[in-house]
């Protein structure tokens, strides 16, 4: 499964969801679900209390009774209602073999560097950590409707996007319960915060998609226009000429005049009509939202530097193998090789920009 597809078993998800809404469920056959609705949620379901659900196409077709789920179907419809009215997300464990790893300053070393800074590490401890995983379907609206779904994960710790971990989505183990001792509970961060950090990184993985569209659109749309333009265009001229014979008939040169008028009117129409149907509208929505948890550690690490000892903390992430990323303190973008400037952490565009807006000063005075 990619990551752009849904990372989540449907029939699994709506399994657990409405267990956890107090409903009874027994599965049936390959692919399907009975459902005693608990009674607070009938309402939800279109006054149904049983459902029989199906999450293949086969075994839909054979029972008349039975509804089939697929993204967007009333059931499913229904369900994520209810959960984002009750607050209600699914929940998951990553539980690495070994939380800890050895050798941890090579493996610092092997994936960041600072050309002004020497690291050593101060100390070590495990934590655990949590990433939101969004999925958000995206409709690109305009007179055609296309959807999409997107994945996005956003670290609670670092606020930053996982795109790794979505990349690795695939090899990831997946549990219900955590299997690891001795690390205080995560704290989850404000929610806004994270649906914020969310949306921004969204709008960056739609950005390509967009540009391509709106580009299509805009081609479309002047074609249009120049069609309407020369259309109008022979319709002005040859009224030009009317207008010209009518001269001398004052009843004949009004008539003409109105008809130049609601020409140009509709002319105007025309062109609006034109816009707005090329007119491209994107509307997003969060069907699924996943909550991961794993444990990570926490390393401090000492920065000695001519601007004195600094300190920072990176995690390394034994699921992935790897330590999670370190955003430029300047510009906020992940990077691997850093500057020290002052008491910031900055990454080598940024400090091309920062060595470039000196040069313009001193060139100034
Ligand atoms: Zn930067």
């Amino acid at each position: 499964m990619k990551p752009s597809e849904s990372p989540i078993d449907l029939k699994d998800f709506s399994k657990r969801a409405f267990e956890a809404l107090g409903s009874v469920v027994e599965e049936w056959g390959a692919a399907g679900l009975d459902v005693l609705v608990a009674d607070d949620l009938v309402s939800y379901f279109r006054g149904q209390d049983i459902l029989r659900l199906s999450f293949s196409p086969l075994e839909a077709s054979e029972r008349d009774e039975t509804q089939r789920v697929t993204l967007g179907s009333p059931v499913l419809e229904g369900l994520l209602h209810v959960l984002s009215n009750k607050g209600l997300l699914a929940r998951a464990y990553l539980n690495p073999l070994h939380a800890e790893s050895r050798n941890v300053e090579e493996k610092f070393a092997r994936k960041f560097h600072w050309e002004n800074a020497k690291p050593y590490l101060k100390s070590s401890s495990l934590e655990e950590t949590g990433r939101a995983c969004f999925q958000f379907k995206v409709s690109f609206l305009s007179d055609d409707r296309i959807e999409r779904l997107y994945l996005i994960s956003v670290n609670l710790t670092t606020f930053l996007e996982e795109v790794r971990l979505l990349r690795e989505w695939d090899l990831l183990f997946f549990e219900h319960e955590r299997r690891y001792e001795g690390v205080a509970a995560f704290c989850l961060p404000d929610v806004d915060r994270v649906s914020e950090r969310a949306v921004v990184f969204l709008r960056k993985r739609i950005s390509p998609e967009l540009e391509n569209m709106k580009a299509f659109q805009e081609k479309f749309l002047k074609r249009d226009l120049l069609r309407i333009g020369d259309y109008y265009h022979e319709l002005f001229r040859e009224i030009g000429r009317k207008e010209a014979k009518a001269e001398g008939d004052p009843s004949l040169l009004d008539r003409v005049r109105k008809r130049k008028t609601a020409v140009a009117l509709d002319r105007q129409k025309k062109i609006r009509d034109a816009v707005e149907k090329y007119r491209l509208d994107v509307r997003a929505e969060i069907v699924n939202l996943l909550i991961l948890y794993q444990p990570w550690m926490r390393c401090v690490f000492g920065f000695k530097s001519r601007s004195g000892d600094l300190e920072r903390v990176f995690y390394w992430d034994p699921v992935l193998k790897d330590f999670s990323d370190y955003a430029c303190e300047q510009c906020q973008i992940p990077s691997s090789t850093f500057m020290v400037r002052g008491p910031k952490f900055i990454c080598l565009k940024c400090k091309e920009v920062k060595d470039e807006n000196i040069r313009m000063a001193h060139a100034q005075s």
